[in-house]
C-alpha cells in the first residue's frame, strides 16, 4: 500500500517535462501506463488467435486517449473503436494511423467526415446502407462494418436483413466491407443463456452468408474474459474481440475479477486539507445527515462531486488514508468531503497534505466505489471531473 507519489507529468503536454504542482491540485487521476501495457499484453494472449480491437471511446474510459492510445499502438494494436466521429478525428490528429471504427450510428450528412478522417462506418440500418452507397466512390471510398442486432435492441440490422444489405454494399463502387459484428447485452457474456442465444443468432446469420466472410466480432471484455471458444473462432475463421474496461484493468463484473491478472490503470487520489476535532452532537456537511455521537476527529478531503466523486457516496464510501479505509460522513460536497477518523484519542496521525486514496492502490477498488455509489465502474472512470489533471506514471 505505497502512498509515495512518483514523478508525474501533465496529460496535455506533448513532452514529459512539466510536473503538476501537487501543492496546488488536491485531486489527480494517476494513470499507470505500465499497467495498461501489462493488460493489453495479457488480453492479446488470452484472445489469440482472435485479434483485439481496443475500445477507446470516452477519452479511453477517462484515461486520456492522447496518451494511452499511442501506448496501445506501440503494443501492436492496429484496430480501435470510438463512439463518435469527433473521437475518431481526435485520434487521427494525435497521429494514430490504425483502423478506427465509430461504434455510434452516423447521423445524416456525416459520411464525408468519415471519408476525410478514414473512419469506418457502422452500417446498422437500410438508410445508412443507402447513404453509404451514394456517398462512397472509388476516389473517396468508405470502409464499413455491418452491425446486426442479436438481442441488445440498440443499433443494428435485424438478422434477416443482413444478406441483402451485405450484397448491396459489396456491389457498390468504393464500399469496402471490413466487418460484421454484434454486441452482447450482458457484461459477463457467455455465462448466461441470453448471451448464448445472441451467439447462436449471430452464427446463424454468418452461416447464411456467401464467402468470403468479412472479419467477425461480438465479444467485449466479458466475452473475452469468459474465454468463449465460440467468440474466438467461427469454424476456421478467426474473430476479433472488442475489450474496453478490461484494458484499463477493471473487471466488467465482479464474477470475472479473478479470471485474468489485470492491473488497474487509474488511481484517483486527493489530499487532506484540514484535520479537526468536533464535539459530540456536531452535525457534518450540508443537510446535517450525520451527527457525531462523541467527540470526533475529522479529515476534510479536497475532492467532491465536481471531481467525479459522486454525491451518492455520502455516508457510504470509504477513503484510504495511510493504507486504512475510513468512512465518509455527511454528504459529499461539490469540492470536498469529510472522513471520520474516530475518537480523538485513538485517531491516526493524519495531517493536511496527506494523500487520500479515493480508489486504487491504498484505498478501495474502483469496483467497490462504484458499488457504494449504486453504479458501475464504467460510469465512475468516464466521469472524472474536467478540473482533475491526469498524471502519467
Ligand atoms: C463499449 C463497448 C465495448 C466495450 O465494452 P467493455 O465492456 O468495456 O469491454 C464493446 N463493444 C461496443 C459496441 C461497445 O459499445
Amino acid at each position: 500500500m505505497g502512498t509515495a507519489v512518483p514523478p508525474v507529468v501533465l496529460s496535455s503536454m506533448p513532452s514529459s517535462t512539466l510536473t503538476v504542482d501537487r501543492a496546488l491540485t488536491p485531486t489527480v487521476a494517476e494513470i499507470r501506463l505500465d499497467h495498461l501495457r501489462h493488460n493489453v499484453r495479457t488480453l492479446r494472449r488470452l484472445a489469440s488467435p482472435a485479434d483485439v480491437m481496443a475500445v477507446v471511446k470516452a477519452d479511453a474510459y477517462g484515461h486520456g486517449a492522447a496518451r494511452t492510445v499511442p501506448v496501445l499502438a506501440e503494443e501492436g494494436i492496429t484496430q480501435f473503436a470510438v463512439a463518435t466521429v469527433g473521437e475518431g478525428a481526435a485520434l487521427r490528429e494525435a497521429g494514430i494511423t490504425g483502423r478506427i471504427l465509430v461504434l455510434g450510428a452516423p447521423l445524416p450528412g456525416a459520411l464525408q467526415a468519415y471519408q476525410h478522417h478514414a473512419l469506418e462506418v457502422n452500417v446498422c440500418s437500410h438508410a445508412i446502407a443507402d447513404a453509404v452507397c451514394q456517398v462512397a466512390s472509388l476516389e473517396a471510398p468508405l470502409q464499413v462494418q455491418l452491425k446486426v442486432d442479436t438481442g441488445m435492441s440498440r443499433l443494428g440490422l435485424m438478422p434477416e436483413d443482413v444478406p441483402s444489405v451485405l450484397a448491396q454494399l459489396r456491389a457498390a463502387a468504393g464500399v469496402v466491407v471490413t466487418g460484421l459484428w454484434s454486441h452482447y447485452a450482458t457484461a459477463t457474456a457467455t455465462d448466461d443463456a441470453f448471451a448464448a442465444e445472441q451467439w447462436t443468432g449471430f452464427a446463424t446469420v454468418v452461416r447464411e452468408l456467401p464467402a468470403p466472410l468479412p472479419p467477425l466480432h461480438i465479444g467485449h471484455s466479458g466475452g473475452l474474459l469468459m474465454q468463449d471458444e465460440a467468440a474466438a473462432h467461427f469454424n476456421d475463421h478467426p474473430m476479433v474481440v472488442r475489450p474496453g474496461i478490461a484494458l484499463y484493468g477493471v473487471p466488467p463484473s465482479p464474477t470475472l475479477a479473478d479470471v485474468a491478472d489485470l492491473r488497474p490503470a487509474m488511481r484517483l487520489v486527493s489530499r487532506v486539507t484540514q484535520v479537526k476535532t468536533v464535539p459530540a452532537g456536531a452535525s457534518v456537511s450540508y443537510g446535517r445527515t450525520w451527527t457525531a455521537p462523541h467527540p470526533t476527529r475529522l479529515a476534510i478531503i479536497g475532492a467532491g462531486y465536481a471531481d467525479g466523486y459522486p454525491r451518492a457516496l455520502s455516508n457510504t464510501a470509504g477513503i484510504g488514508l495511510h493504507g486504512t479505509l475510513y468512512p465518509v460522513v455527511g454528504v459529499v460536497c461539490m469540492d470536498m468531503c469529510m472522513v471520520n477518523l474516530g475518537l480523538p484519542e485513538t485517531a491516526p496521525a493524519v495531517e493536511p497534505g496527506d494523500t487520500a486514496v479515493l480508489f486504487g492502490d491504498g484505498g478501495p477498488s474502483l469496483s467497490d466505489v462504484a458499488d457504494w455509489a449504486g453504479t458501475i465502474p464504467y460510469e465512475l472512470c468516464t466521469r472524472i471531473g474536467p478540473r482533475v489533471p491526469k498524471v502519467y506514471i
